[in-house]
């Protein structure tokens, strides 16, 4: 079977990949400084992106499944299938959670004003946000979240510690969970909030990850006041507000597409490296495994596309395409290690040191375990797609 988008979606690839031959630095040169995927951690990059993120919203390219009314580009989702598929193809900075997930609750749950305080800002790239969900003890049991927030007349006084907060040393906001009912049972006393980042007794701290990158942090809150125009949706709902916002989280074509790109790297690398030669056989069946792969998980995603295209709200099909896609982006990096042996570990230089396997493999380590782990992910499928009862 071959899948065919419409002519008007084939054009508007083409207006994409134009606009990134243009605007985005050659490949080479963006893997050599890690950049690659828009990749965060020093105000260098961040202003890398940032600059990226501002020419796409002069297009209205950033939200650009959003209505016009909040600033978006208003287009359909197969247009941003394939908007998103030729970002992750060419490894461009196109996301951020802002996007991803604040606006799109936001347009469900704020409040008019709040509408037209934070999207306008978010579509225009001037606000970055990162993610307070996970506490040292609250990670796959998300309800089990201990920060606490107290309400004092007009404001509410934040206190607890946030953990693995992407980006948070270089956000604007931050779009936090936190109790507010300790009484109540644990799904039931969680309000989202979203946080001024530089709200005095807010304090980030770096953590450092095992590819030596900083991407991720710790935020502790002493005492910081938000004001209650800064609630998101009702008090004590919050677990409910989040559940929808993971699921936006879950359903990217990402991964596949910025798969394809990695596969077809390893192949040149294959076929331009006569030392290779000895061990044609072994790589070419991994190759051939992991081409497969990226094309079973880009139907995967298509199906979670086309249901969001029907106005279906995909859940444990969302499930299944961050599964695949995750394990199969470790697999690929594995696949990389095993082709390029001891040259993987170098960086810049030759065209092997270009590749940058090792860093690769490391990152890739983190993404069965970044927005729910694959085991977590295997739950909803057997409970929510397959209909099992709980072990
Ligand atoms: C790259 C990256 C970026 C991240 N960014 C953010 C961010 O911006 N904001 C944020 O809030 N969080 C972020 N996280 C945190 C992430 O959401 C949590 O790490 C994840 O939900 C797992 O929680 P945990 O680390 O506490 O592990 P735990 O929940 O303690 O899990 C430990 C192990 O037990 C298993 N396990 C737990 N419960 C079950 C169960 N019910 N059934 C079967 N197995 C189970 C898990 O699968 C895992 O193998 C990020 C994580 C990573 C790796």
């Amino acid at each position: 079977m071959r899948f065919k988008h419409e002519t008007d979606v084939e054009g508007f690839r083409k207006e994409v990949r134009d606009f990134i031959a243009q605007e985005l630095p050659p490949e080479e040169e963006r893997l050599r400084r890690g950049e690659e995927g828009g990749f965060k951690s020093t105000q260098e990059e961040y202003d890398y992106v940032m600059g990226f993120q501002k020419k796409l919203a002069e297009r209205k390219w950033l939200a650009m499944a959003w209505p016009e009314e909040y600033g978006g580009g208003g287009a359909s989702h197969m247009r941003q299938l394939v908007y998103n598929e030729e970002m992750a193809y060419h490894g461009a900075p196109s996301m951020n959670m802002g996007i991803a997930w604040v606006g799109p609750s936001l347009m469900l749950y704020g409040t008019e004003e709040q509408k037209k305080q934070f999207i306008p800002r978010i579509t225009s790239a001037d606000d970055w946000w990162c993610t307070l969900y996970s506490e040292p003890e609250a990670g796959s049991d998300l309800a089990a979240l201990q920060t606490r927030a107290v309400r004092d007349g007009d404001e509410w006084i934040l206190n607890g510690q946030k953990i693995w907060t992407s980006g948070g040393h270089l956000a604007d906001w931050g779009w936090l969970a936190a109790r507010t009912d300790p009484d109540a049972p644990k799904h039931k006393g969680i309000t989202m909030f979203m946080v001024d980042m530089k709200s005095p007794g807010v304090t980030v701290r770096p953590l450092v990850n095992i590819a030596d990158r900083h991407g991720f942090n710790e935020v502790f809150f002493e005492d910081v006041r938000v004001p209650n125009n800064q609630v998101v949706g009702e008090v004590n709902r919050g677990w409910y507000h989040m559940a929808v916002a993971l699921d936006f989280e879950r359903s990217g074509i990402q991964a596949y597409a910025g798969g394809r790109r990695s596969v077809e790297r390893l192949v040149e690398l294959a076929r331009e490296t006569p030392e290779l030669a000895q061990q044609r056989e072994a790589i070419r069946h991994q190759l051939a495994d992991r081409w497969l792969e990226v094309q079973v998980g880009t139907f995967l995603a298509y199906r979670v596309a086309t249901m969001q295209a029907r106005g279906m709200v995909p859940n444990h099909e969302a499930s299944a395409s961050k599964l695949f896609g995750s394990e199969m982006s470790q697999r690929i990096a594995r696949t990389g290690m095993n082709l390029l042996g001891m040259h993987s570990q170098l960086r810049d230089g030759t065209k092997h040191q270009v590749q940058d396997q090792a860093t690769n493999y490391l990152q890739s380590a983190s993404s069965t375990i970044a927005a729910g782990t694959s085991e977590i992910q295997r739950g909803i499928i057997a409970g929510r797609g397959l209909g099992l009862p709980r072990g």
